[in-house]
């Protein structure tokens, strides 16, 4: 089977009904990113990017597209945050500083030991919950705290379609509605930084894909502790509606979009480290106090 234009097909759309050659795919794709970027994300002249780079597909086809697509001039700085798990980060690490080495952007790691004072695996052995309930607190600290550290104007990440469309329903399971929205696009809140997600339209397999295209040197282990998550039964019953009903992701998006209810959560700053919290004290500052019982000086 092949594209319209003659050539050799590289992807089925079903949603779409039509097969696409490397070079339609390719523009398809980037003309999707820049349409998502001018619609939701507008990137201003001289803005600070500050790309979440993992060293996954994700994030490396989005700092590829930061770096190569005609938008106002921009300074790029790739950070990668180090959970501490041991088998899978390491890799992601490598792969990501090699990786912004040849984009030739600045590179920087931040590090839940140097933060908490101990990995995420350290954390593991003592913890009754799930690592990504740790994992969701942490990073999304580290990542404003990175921002604002390193004087950036836009956190950029690389989260996908199927991202979004997990998140609208592990919201909806947690019976968290006006979180489904902001995933999309946050309020802006004094004290958190401006998050932009230039891939949240574009499915996760044509991501994949993309990157294949270019040859890029990724890293795809998976993290260990993923199977264990919501997510990955959420994953699993999208994929399979997906694959019965084609376009279903992308109806989810749009209803994400249409969603008009605004975010009404109220944020204080905390009374420890002077972050958005819902409460007097965050969960970034909570969380490090639980730890604190268990560190020992081997951590
Ligand atoms: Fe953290 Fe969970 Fe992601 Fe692993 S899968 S890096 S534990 S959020
Ligand atoms: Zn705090």
């Amino acid at each position: 089977m092949s594209c319209s234009c003659g050539g050799k097909a590289v992807i089925n759309l079903r949603y779409a009904g039509k097969r696409l050659c490397k070079t339609c795919f390719i523009r398809l794709f980037e003309k999707r990113v820049k349409k998502t970027i001018r619609e939701l994300y507008p990137v201003k002249r001289g803005d600070r990017l500050i790309v979440g780079l993992s060293g996954g597909k994700d994030s490396t086809v989005v700092l590829h597209m930061m770096a190569k697509l005609p938008l106002p001039p921009r300074e790029i700085i790739a950070i990668t945050i180090d959970e501490g798990i041991e088998g899978y980060r390491d890799k992601g690490l490598e792969a990501a500083k090699n990786i912004a080495k040849e984009y030739g952007v600045e590179h920087k790691v931040f590090r839940y030991k140097n933060e908490v004072g101990m990995s995420l695996d350290k954390i593991m052995e003592f913890s009754k919950e799930p690592a990504c309930s740790h994992c969701g607190v942490l990073r999304r600290t580290l990542l404003n705290k990175a921002v604002k550290e390193l004087g950036g104007d836009l956190l950029v990440t690389g989260h996908n379609l199927d991202d979004a469309v997990q998140s609208c329903f592990m919201n909806l399971i947690r019976n968290e509605p006006s979180k489904i929205a902001s995933f999309i696009k946050q309020k802006e809140t004094k004290g958190f930084v401006k998050r932009i997600k230039p891939l949240v339209s574009s499915p996760e397999k044509e991501v994949a894909l993309y990157a294949m295209l270019h040859n890029m040197p990724i890293d795809s282990e998976e993290c260990p502790y993923a199977r264990f998550s919501l997510r990955a039964h959420v994953r699993k019953m999208i994929n399979e509606l997906e694959e019965k009903y084609p376009g279903t992701k992308f109806k989810i998006f749009q209803s994400m979009l249409n969603i008009k209810s605004e975010d009404d959560r109220e944020f204080k700053l905390c009374e420890h480290c002077g972050s958005p919290s819902s409460g007097k004290i965050c969960m970034f500052c909570k969380r490090k106090k639980q730890y604190k019982r268990y560190l020992t000086p081997q951590n």
